[in-house]
């Protein structure tokens, strides 16, 4: 009996080493997508929501800055 070599091609505990970036909007990490294949070196924001909110960002921020 042969062992099933394509069984063990990917480790369940092991991270594809993607790459990742910071999300300036939402200031959360979001890694690489395959839609982002051609353009990653482009790519600023971790969705379309926060690519629109950018411009709102300070006009939504409250006011108030009690301590
Ligand atoms: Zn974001």
């Amino acid at each position: 009996m042969y062992a099933h070599p394509l069984k063990r091609s990917w480790p369940v505990h092991a991270k594809p080493h993607l790459p990742s970036k910071i999300c300036p909007v939402c200031e959360r990490p979001f890694s690489w997508r395959k839609k982002w294949a051609r353009e990653w070196e482009s790519v600023i924001y971790c969705s379309e929501r926060c690519r629109r909110s950018k411009y709102r960002r300070v006009q939504d921020s409250p006011a108030s800055q009690e301590t």
